[in-house]
């Protein structure tokens, strides 16, 4: 089994978080891609986030009926901040060939995770290239403190000393966050057509960012 994990704060989840997710599957021929909803964020510790049910609600509808997709309460269950490290060594244990989607945004700031050098020991990292920032490429991805561990064996792969690859993939960028989401919904505007229509209704019923 080849699984991906495709954590995130998911608030809400979006077209674009489902795009990619979709893309990255069928490239790398992953048999199910696992949504993991972050219970308490390290980095986001201090920030208002919406009720863990909504947002795993919300990816329950947005990812109904696509059998690749599945939704996985183990950070939720887990409770307490949510660590990558603890996530990923579960799902190794269960299917041994662990893929970790993640966009390059949140990436590059991967030298500020609970074991973070440990982390490359036990999972294969896709990383997604967005729209956002600076656009890195090659070695200058990675942060200073794990570039000495990462050696570049294609012009979009590299491998850890731990013989894990790390791959850099291109994907169709829809320039969509949740951020932005949350903004248009604070000021009344349409949010239409940026997430699933089911996730669109649900949070209008649910009443969720209204100014
Ligand atoms: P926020 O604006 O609140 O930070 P977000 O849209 O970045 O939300 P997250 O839940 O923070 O969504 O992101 C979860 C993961 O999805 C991260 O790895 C992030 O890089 C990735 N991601 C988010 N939006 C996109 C997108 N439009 N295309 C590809 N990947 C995305
Ligand atoms: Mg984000």
């Amino acid at each position: 089994m080849k699984v991906g994990i495709f954590g995130g704060t998911f608030d809400p989840i979006h077209n674009g978080h489902l795009r990619a997710a979709e893309e990255v599957r069928e490239l790398f021929f992953l048999d199910t891609v696992y949504f993991i909803p972050v219970y308490i964020p390290p980095h986001k510790r201090d920030k208002f986030i919406a009720d863990t049910e909504d947002r795993a609600n919300m990816i329950r509808l947005a990812i109904k009926g696509n059998r690749f997709m599945r939704f996985s309460d183990i950070e939720i269950k887990r409770g307490g901040i949510s660590y990558s490290y603890d996530t990923v060594c579960l799902f190794e244990k269960k299917y041994g060939d662990v893929y970790f989607i993640i966009g390059i945004d949140a990436f590059s700031e991967i030298d500020t995770w609970h074991r973070y050098r440990e982390i490359f020991f036990h999972t294969n990292f896709i990383v997604m290239i967005r729209p956002v920032g600076l656009k890195k490429m090659g070695i200058e991805i990675f942060p200073d403190a794990i570039k000495g561990e990462m050696k570049q064996i294609d012009q979009n792969i590299f491998q850890h000393t731990s013989g894990r690859y790390i791959y850099l993939q291109n994907i169709t960028q829809l320039d969509i966050s949740s951020t932005k989401i949350r903004e248009l919904a604070k000021e009344n505007r349409s949010i239409r057509y940026l997430l699933p229509e089911k996730v669109e209704n649900y949070i209008n019923r649910r009443g969720l960012y209204r100014g």
